[in-house]
C-alpha cells in the first residue's frame, strides 16, 4: 500500500511556461495533503528521512569554508517516444547535457543579468553532471537510451520503465506528453526516490530539453530543492520559505520575465536571520537582500539564473546522504563503473526504422500501416531512425517480391509486395564508428486476396497452424499481444489471446495505452443476402473486482479496402468483455460456461469478395487477458448458429431468464411442420404457433414480451413429426 501512495509524495510538477494565464499548474499538492490527512505514517517516514538531511546540512553549513570538493555526478538521458517529435535527436541531448551541467558549476553565462542584491549570493553547487559512458551491464554507451512505447502520451510515472539503477545514475526521460495539462516537468524528492527507486529522477516534456532551465530547476528537486515559496505548486498565492535562509520569503511567481517580477519586494521587505552563538561569542545577524530572489532557478519565473549559496549546501547535503542511496553516485567506485570520466565513446549506430502512414495514392488512414492486401495501390512507407551516431549510409533490403528490393534511401523508402505474407525488412546503418543491422520479420503483412471461405466458414483455432492466414500484429513491439493461446479453449485445447495481465508493471510499464490487432484472412461474401454474421466467443475478465478496473476494449472491424480503411462493427467493454468478473491472476478459461457467444451482422455494403475483419484490443488499467474462440461465418446468430448441421431435433430459448422477449429456434420436421407452444405453471396455454416450410428448415421467432406480460417461469414444448421437446422458459 505504501508503495503506491508514495508515488504521488512531494512530486513537484513543474509549470509548462508558454500559458502564461493558468496559474495552478497542476493537483499534486492536493493530493500529497490528501495522501497526509489520510495516512499520517507517510508523514513519520518523510521525517526520518529530512531529519538526516538536515543533520548533514547543519555540518555543512559551519564547515562551509572547507566545502570545496568537486563531486561527479552521473547522469542517463531515456527517450520515451512513438517515433514522433519526442524522438530526440541525440546531437540535441549532448548540447542541453552540456547546458544543465552549467548551472551546477557557476558556469552560466546568464549570472551576469542576476540583480546586484543576489550576485553575492550566487551559489556554486560543484556537482559535475556526466552523461555516462558505461550502461548498468558494463557495455559502452553515449548516456542516452531509447523505448519505443505508447506511455510516451500521456505519460506518468509509467512511463518511466527500464530506469537504470538510481544509486548509479540519475535518471532523466523525455516524453511526448503528461495526462495533466499544463506540467512541462515533475521530480521526486530523495525521501519520495527511497521508495520507489524505478521511478526516481526526472520527467520532462521532450520540447523543454533546453528550455528554462527546466532540467536544472527538476535536479534541484532530486537534490532536495524546494520551490522558494515552499513546499508546493503553487506559485503566487502566498508567502513562503523553503528552509534555505539566503532566498528570502516570496510567494514565488508565475511564469514571466517580467521587472515587477524581478523587482518583486512581496513578503521580503526586512528579511534577516539572526545565528545563535554557539560558543558564548555574540549573536550575528544577517541582514539579506529585501528583494525576493526571482531569478532563482526553483522560481517559476523562467528568468532562471542563479542556485543561491545555501542551496547548493542544501543540494550537496542530499548528495552526501544515504537517502535513495544518492551518496553512491558521487564516490569513486561509482565514477568508475559509470564511465562518468571518460570522454563520450565513438559507437556504431543502432539500425531503426518505423512504418509511417503512405503517402501514395490509395487513401491509408491508419496512423501506422501495417496491414495490406498483395494487390492494393497504396505503399507501406518505411522510415530510417537510426541514431546513436553519425550515419553516413543505409542498406535496406526487402522480401517478398518488394517494388523497390534494395534501396540507399537515408530518409523514406516507400515499397509495396508481389508476394503475399510476412515481410522481412532488413536495414544496416553505417557510420565512421561501424555498421548496425536490424532484421524485423513481423512488421508489415501483404495480406493475400484470395478468399479462405465465405458463408459458413469457421475457425476453432484447435492448433497453432490454424493461425496461419490471422496475422497478429504486435503494433508496440512489447509483450502485451495477441497470440496462439494452447491449453484451452471453448470446444478444444487451443484458441487466440491476447496477453495483458502482467504483475511486473515497474519493469515494463502499464498495458493501458496499447493497442494490438489480430486480422482475419480474406472472405467472399459477394451477393450474399439475408442475415450473415460474424459470430465468436470470448472469455474475459477483470483483475481486482473492481468496476474502474474493467476497462479493456474491443472492436470488430471490416474493411473491403483491401485493409486501407476500417470501419467499426461492435464495441466490447467493461463487465460484458470481462464476463468472468475478478480473477487475481493470469486469467486462462478452464471451462465452457466461461464463455460467451457473440454475434455482429455484417450490413450488405461490407459483403465483398475480399472483406476482412479484425479485432483490435485495448487493455485498460489492471485489466486482465481475453480470448476469442470459433470464430464463424453464418446466416444464424451465434445462440443458433448449431441448428444448421445438427442432426437431432433440438429447441433453443434465448435469451433466456429473459426480461425482454426471447427468441424460440429450431428445425421443422420432415413434413416441414412444427408447433410449439408456451404453458404457464398451472398449464394453461399462454402462446402457440404451428410453423409451415420445407422439411427440416431453422425457425428462429422472437417472442415479444407483451405476448408473455407476467413475470414467472414457464414451459415451452416442440413438437416436430414424432419427437416432443419441452424446455424452462423464465421470465422476470
Ligand atoms: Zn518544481
Amino acid at each position: 500500500m505504501f508503495n503506491k501512495l508514495s508515488m504521488f509524495l512531494s512530486a513537484f510538477i513543474c509549470f509548462a511556461g508558454t500559458v502564461f494565464a493558468q496559474s495552478q499548474p497542476c493537483s499534486t499538492d492536493e493530493h500529497h495533503q490528501d495522501l497526509l490527512v489520510k495516512y499520517p505514517e507517510l508523514a513519520e517516514f518523510e521525517q526520518q528521512f529530512h531529519q538526516q538531511l538536515r543533520g548533514i546540512l547543519a555540518s555543512r553549513t559551519t564547515s562551509s569554508t572547507s566545502d570545496t570538493e568537486y563531486y561527479d555526478v552521473p547522469i542517463v538521458v531515456h527517450v520515451v517516444h512513438d517515433y514522433g517529435v519526442e524522438n530526440l535527436k541525440d546531437d540535441d541531448i549532448y548540447e542541453a547535457a552540456k547546458n544543465w551541467a552549467k548551472a551546477f558549476v557557476k558556469e552560466n553565462a546568464d549570472t551576469a543579468v542576476v540583480i546586484d542584491p543576489f550576485k553575492p549570493y550566487i551559489g556554486n553547487a560543484r556537482l559535475k553532471l556526466h552523461l555516462a559512458t558505461i550502461d548498468p551491464n558494463g557495455n559502452p554507451t553515449k548516456g542516452v537510451v531509447r523505448h519505443y512505447s505508447y506511455l510516451t502520451h500521456t505519460a506518468d510515472d509509467q512511463a518511466k520503465y527500464e530506469s537504470w539503477p538510481h544509486n548509479k545514475y540519475i535518471n532523466i526521460w523525455f516524453v511526448n506528453s503528461f495526462g495533466s495539462s499544463g506540467a512541462a516537468a515533475y521530480a521526486y524528492y530523495p525521501s519520495v526516490g527511497a521508495f520507489r527507486p524505478n521511478y526516481d529522477g526526472v520527467i520532462s516534456l521532450y520540447n523543454y530539453l533546453d528550455r528554462s532551465k527546466t532540467i536544472p530547476h527538476e535536479l534541484g528537486h532530486v537534490l532536495n530543492l524546494q520551490h522558494v515559496w515552499g513546499n508546493n505548486n503553487n506559485a503566487a498565492v502566498a508567502c513562503g520559505d523553503d528552509e534555505v535562509d539566503d532566498t528570502p520569503p516570496t510567494k514565488g511567481h508565475s511564469p514571466g520575465c517580467i521587472p515587477t517580477a524581478i523587482y518583486d519586494v512581496t513578503c521580503a521587505t526586512g528579511y534577516s536571520k539572526t545565528y545563535v552563538s554557539s560558543s558564548g561569542l555574540a549573536d550575528s545577524l544577517v541582514d539579506y537582500p529585501d528583494t525576493t530572489n526571482s531569478q532563482n532557478i526553483m522560481d517559476y519565473t523562467y528568468c532562471s539564473n542563479m542556485f543561491t549559496i545555501g542551496q547548493c549546501y542544501r543540494m550537496r547535503a542530499a548528495i552526501t546522504s544515504s537517502v535513495a542511496g544518492r551518496n553512491n553516485l558521487i564516490t569513486p567506485a561509482n565514477i568508475a563503473a559509470t564511465g562518468a570520466l571518460a570522454p563520450m565513446p565513438d559507437l556504431p549506430p543502432v539500425a531503426d526504422f518505423y512504418v509511417g502512414r503512405s503517402t501514395a495514392a490509395g487513401i491509408v488512414t491508419d496512423a501506422k500501416t501495417r496491414f495490406l492486401t498483395f494487390t492494393h495501390d497504396g505503399k507501406f512507407t518505411f522510415s530510417n531512425a537510426s541514431w546513436n551516431d553519425t550515419v553516413s549510409s543505409v542498406h535496406w533490403e526487402f522480401s517478398n517480391g518488394a517494388q523497390t528490393p534494395v534501396s540507399s534511401s537515408m530518409t523514406t523508402v516507400e515499397n509495396k509486395f508481389s508476394v503475399p505474407g510476412w515481410v522481412t525488412v532488413t536495414l544496416t546503418a553505417t557510420s565512421n564508428a561501424g555498421s548496425n543491422t536490424i532484421v524485423n520479420t513481423s512488421t508489415v503483412y501483404a495480406a493475400d486476396t484470395t478468399p479462405r471461405g465465405g458463408l459458413d466458414y469457421s475457425q476453432q483455432f484447435a492448433n497453432a497452424g490454424h493461425i496461419l492466414d490471422w496475422p497478429m500484429i504486435n503494433y508496440y513491439e512489447n509483450q502485451f499481444k495477441w497470440e496462439f493461446h494452447n491449453g484451452s479453449g471453448k470446444g478444444d485445447n487451443g484458441c487466440i489471446g491476447y496477453h495483458s495481465y502482467d504483475a511486473t508493471g515497474v519493469a515494463y510499464g502499464e498495458a493501458s495505452g496499447d493497442y494490438d490487432d489480430v486480422f482475419t484472412p480474406a472472405f467472399n461474401l459477394e451477393g450474399l443476402s439475408g442475415d450473415v454474421y460474424v459470430n465468436f466467443y470470448t472469455a474475459g475478465a477483470s483483475r481486482n473486482g473492481r468496476s474502474s478496473d474493467t476497462r479493456d476494449s474491443m472492436e470488430l472491424q471490416v474493411s473491403t479496402s483491401g485493409g486501407a480503411r476500417w470501419v467499426k462493427l461492435e464495441g466490447y467493454n467493461g463487465i460484458a468483455l470481462a464476463n468472468n468478473g475478478n480473477r487475481f491472476g493470469n486469467f486462462e478459461p478452464s471451462s465452457t460456461t466461461e464463455w460467451v457467444g457473440r454475434s455482429v451482422s455484417i450490413p450488405e455494403i461490407y459483403r465483398n469478395r475480399e472483406t476482412f475483419f479484425r479485432l483490435r484490443f485495448r487493455p485498460g488499467v489492471r485489466g486482465n487477458n481475453l480470448y476469442v474462440d470459433d470464430f464463424r461465418i453464418s446466416a444464424l446468430p451465434v445462440n443458433i448458429q448449431g441448428l444448421a448441421g445438427d442432426k437431432k431435433p433440438e429447441l433453443i430459448i434465448y435469451p433466456n431468464p429473459s426480461s425482454n422477449g426471447t427468441n424460440i429456434a429450431f428445425k421443422t420436421g420432415n413434413d416441414g411442420i412444427a408447433t410449439y407452444t408456451i404453458r404457464d405453471v398451472a398449464g394453461k396455454v399462454i402462446y402457440s404457433a404451428t410453423r409451415t416450410g420445407l422439411p427440416n428448415s431453422i425457425v428462429n421467432d422472437f417472442i415479444s414480451r407483451s405476448e408473455i406480460p407476467l413475470s414467472g417461469m414457464y414451459f415451452v414444448s416442440l413438437v416436430n413429426g414424432s419427437s416432443n421437446i419441452t424446455k424452462k422458459l423464465t421470465i422476470y
